[in-house]
């Protein structure tokens, strides 16, 4: 499918990312084969804990798995993306000594300072380093979060307090879309790919829903890519409105093909407090 943005992005930009799905796509599917999903009422437990699922539930990673599976990745990426062939193969020398347990509980955490000093330790691209382990991650997350998506999904919007929040794997979020169908407005993970429903004017991240301080960054001639933005705490989000287009999206990818929306909301003096 050809999609046409408004800005050009770099050569390969968009494919490496498309191929990047797909390859995580494919191992979601191989580790499907050995993976018996838990019956679990995941609506119950974040109304009762308040806290995202995989916070409160331990899912089994194992260390040698997640090892074979970042080594494929690594190999995809030296494939795909050449010119960092060098730093993936430093990395895939120091991976020797890599600790496989701890690494998925580090990323989970967000745990920066950890990832700095094993760059450092062993002289490695760190923003690389932990791209590469977050992307191995990410099958797994959404192996395990398959199960509960419509769950989730269909929980309603007073079920889950926390809209940049993923309900189920904890990671920020700060994309949503409106559905065709019934005009819903859905949150969208892209790490675990859980769709959770929010409020349609409302800001996610202050909860303002004084539509005189709410408003929509889109271009001209996209008004289906669109950047909600809240005069009240200065934040930005990205939405994506089925209803104009009368088509399903790759929420994936249209977060990712719509990164003129965040530099135009940035350019503005608009956040999407990631770093909060
Ligand atoms: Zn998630
Ligand atoms: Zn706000």
């Amino acid at each position: 499918m050809n999609t046409k943005t408004p800005v050009d992005l770099p050569e390969g930009y968009l494919d490496f990312y498309k191929n990047l799905e797909s390859w995580q796509n494919q191992q979601q599917i191989k580790l499907k084969q050995a993976y018996t999903p838990a019956a679990i009422d995941v609506v119950k437990i974040m109304d009762q804990t308040k806290r995202s699922v995989m916070q409160s539930i331990d899912f089994e990673l194992d260390a040698s798995v997640f090892r074979e599976v970042y080594l494929e990745l690594l190999k995809f990426l030296q494939e795909s993306r050449p010119e960092t062939a060098d730093q993936i193969e430093k990395i895939r020398s120091a991976s020797i000594q890599f600790d496989f347990e701890v690494l998925p509980v580090k990323i989970m955490e967000g745990d920066r300072p950890y990832f700095a000093s094993l760059a450092q330790k062993h002289e490695l691209a760190e923003e690389l380093l932990v791209f590469s382990v977050d992307h191995t991650l990410r099958p797994f997350l959404r192996l395990w979060a398959a199960p509960y998506r419509t769950a989730f999904s269909e929980a309603g919007f007073d079920a889950w307090d926390f809209a940049t929040v993923c309900p189920f794997c904890a990671a920020k979020s700060n994309f949503s879309r409106v559905r065709a169908a019934d005009g819903r407005r859905f949150m969208f993970c892209d790490h675990c790919f859980t769709e959770w429903e929010t409020r349609n004017l409302c800001c996610v991240h202050c909860g303002n829903s004084n539509p005189h301080s709410i408003s929509f960054l889109t271009v001209e001639g996209f008004p289906a890519y669109q950047a909600y933005i809240c005069a009240e705490c200065k934040g930005y989000s990205k939405s994506f409105d089925e209803r104009q287009r009368a088509i399903r999206i790759d929420p994936f990818i249209t977060n990712i093909e719509t990164i003129y929306l965040d530099l135009m909301a940035q350019e503005q003096g608009y956040t999407s407090h990631e770093e909060a």
